[in-house]
């Protein structure tokens, strides 16, 4: 399957990194943020053909979009990227209350599908995609079907392991040619919640809720609001403005780089027990190639007893190895071992789904059971752990009853939802910060867990949009660090002026701090020609540390300046002769020249540094 590029990565990164092209881009004040699209298909660009039924169109969606002032600025856009290209991205107007505005790239698949047509390979594209674009963008929009949305939201959820960036799957009821569209709506606010926050969680978005996708089923065919998350609250919603319940989401508590596991394996099922069900199809059903299988029972977890050859079918496919998840049947609710007729199954050696939807327990027992490298045991073990908040673990900690902003708002007098809203914004990232400032560790991590416990998102920011981490990193305490890493908190906010806690690091020139922040995912973010500036200034400077600081946090040392001078050229023109030694292994010959056409080695000439024109020609007669 071949995927028409609109934007490939490729002219993405042109767009976006490359420091020949951005010559064209317009010096502006406004802060922007990149979010990647991926169309698959479905009905929001679908529409009705020769025999009167919806089906997708190629190459249409983007051309509706710019009719739409409201998705996409064309002002902003031939100001800030030229006239338009194919290769120019589409700009979101600024919406009220949102500090950056999203610029977005739209990829379609070839072809686009309708979502009962796709398969587990295409869930590994995506998550393909993703991955290979995860540095490039701040978040990610998955445009598709409604109808298997929710199998390709859990599957996702598991694919993608320590996801430190949103990605919202969406699409619409309507196709978004009609009047009546859903679908401009639906995908306006996933692009502005992809784009301006931060939550490191595969969501889904639909009819003004953001849910969690692996909790999410289809619960209309007809109605807009065609998703509920049955057993788990939504994460956000939008009315007036947007607001995200940051209590709920879910977050990686491990330093570990963000990846994708793409492995799924196939023989897996969901069997839907019925009253009466034959011998015949129940043996059919759990005999290999199956390794896994959703048991739907009835009610609390219970199937029929006093059905002994049932009984031994299970009994046979779990000797055999076949992990056999127990799940219910009913829109609400878990398994529970309350009847006898679902003890029976616990017996026998059926683990319990507790609450998980019957598409998070399929989609991760394909997951689970791709895992080469795990036991059967540790698949076994997996299935029944919360990996992804797909399911209400009994350990999840429970937030205190007696709510600490409840107490200072009411000393406060302060009543109104919106002012205590604003409250718990304000107190909760001013404790953390002074916890961050006062601390050392035993005592860190108890004022942390108090301020968990009452409900306090490690994560927030304050009215600079800064978080606790960048605090702690431009503070220079790895340890402290270390702990709100393994906290969950995110590595990718930006700060109001688009600084992350890894150009807190940088400026510090703490390695150990770098080093951490690079194993759980942080990279270098902004303009490449920015970090070029940040480079030639360092050499200038003859400031090594910085310069190692920048090649530790992912930086290419040869990156030019607007003027096209590398660090090296810096280096030459101020006669630092141990960073040109330094440098210089990273050129691959020396010929590159800035706007005025001179050579690292003109400048160490000009300059008259004779070691380090020496050094310079020994180079280039060996490269
Ligand atoms: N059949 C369509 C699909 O799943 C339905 C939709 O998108 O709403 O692709």
């Amino acid at each position: 399957m071949e995927f028409v590029n609109r934007n490939s990565t490729n002219s993405i990164r042109s767009t976006l990194k490359s420091n020949k092209s951005e010559s064209i881009l317009m010096k502006t004040d406004t802060k922007e943020t990149q979010v990647r699209v991926i169309y698959t298909g479905g009905t929001i660009g679908m529409m009705r053909n020769k025999r009167n039924v919806l089906a997708p169109i190629p190459n249409a969606l983007v051309k509706q979009i710019c009719k739409y002032p409201n998705m996409h600025d064309q002002e902003y856009a031939e100001k800030r990227f030229g006239m338009s290209t194919a290769t120019t991205p589409l700009v979101l107007p600024h919406a009220d209350g949102e500090l950056r505005r999203v610029i977005y790239h739209i990829t379609e698949y070839d072809p686009l599908l309708d979502s009962s047509n796709m398969t587990m390979l295409d869930w590994a594209r995506i998550a393909k995609d993703i991955y290979q674009s995860y540095e490039t963008f701040d978040g990610f929009v998955v445009l598709h079907g409604t109808d298997t949305l929710s199998y390709t939201a859990s599957a996702l959820s598991f694919m993608l392991e320590n996801l430190g960036k949103t990605v919202i799957i969406t699409g619409s009821q309507i196709p978004i040619f009609e009047t009546r569209t859903d679908g401009t709506d639906n995908f306006i606010s996933a692009l502005i919640i992809a784009g301006n926050y931060v939550l490191p969680e595969v969501c889904v978005f639909f009819g003004n809720k953001l849910f969690r996708g692996n909790r999410t089923v289809k619960i209309s065919s007809n109605a807009l609001d065609a998703f509920e998350s049955p057993n788990s609250p939504p994460l956000g919603r939008i009315g007036v403005s947007v607001a995200i319940d940051y209590r709920l989401i879910f977050r990686p508590c491990s330093v570990s780089r963000f990846t994708v596991h793409s492995e799924l394996d196939e023989n897996v099922g969901i069997l839907r027990i019925f009253p009466s069900i034959s011998r015949s199809t129940f043996q059919a059903f759990l005999s290999p190639p199956l390794k896994g299988v959703v048991l739907q029972s009835f009610g609390s977890g219970n199937i029929p007893s006093n059905r002994q050859d049932i009984l031994d079918a299970i009994k046979t496919a779990v000797d055999r190895g076949v992990i056999i998840i127990n799940c219910t049947q009913c829109a609400n609710g878990s398994v529970a071992e309350i009847y006898d007729t679902g003890k029976i199954l616990f017996d026998l050696g059926v683990l319990s789904g507790f609450d998980m939807t019957p598409e998070a327990a399929l989609t991760k027992l394909s997951y689970v059971l791709g895992k080469a490298e795990w036991s059967l045991e540790e698949k076994k073990q997996m299935m029944q752990s919360n990996l992804r908040g797909e399911l209400t673990s009994p350990t999840d900690p429970s937030i205190e009853e007696f709510h600490l902003v409840e107490a200072v708002a009411k000393s406060l007098q302060i009543f109104s939802a919106r002012d205590l809203e604003q409250l718990e914004a304000t107190l909760f990232p001013a404790m953390l910060a002074n916890a961050v400032i006062t601390s050392d560790i035993p005592n860190f991590s108890f004022k942390l867990n108090n301020l968990k416990s009452y409900g306090a998102d490690l994560s927030g920011t304050n009215q600079d949009h800064r978080t606790a981490l960048h605090l702690a990193c431009h503070n220079g305490n790895a340890e402290i660090v270390n702990y709100l890493l393994l906290n969950g908190v995110s590595v990718h906010i930006r700060d109001r002026y688009d600084r992350t806690p890894l150009h807190e690091a940088i400026t510090t020139d703490n390695h150990e701090i770098i080093q951490l922040l690079i194993n759980c995912g942080a990279h270098l973010t902004g303009s490449s020609r920015g970090i070029g500036e940040k480079l030639c200034a360092a050499a200038a400077r003859g400031s090594m540390k910085r310069l190692k600081s920048y090649q530790l946090a992912g930086a290419d040392l040869t990156q030019p300046d607007p003027s096209g001078r590398t660090a090296l050229h810096l280096a030459a023109l101020h006669g630092h002769e141990d960073i040109v030694r330094f440098l210089l292994p990273f050129h691959e010959n020396l010929e590159e020249t800035d706007l005025l056409g001179l050579t690292p080695l003109d400048y160490a000439t000009r300059a008259k540094h004779f070691t380090i024109v020496n050094l310079m020609n020994d180079f280039i007669s060996i490269t």
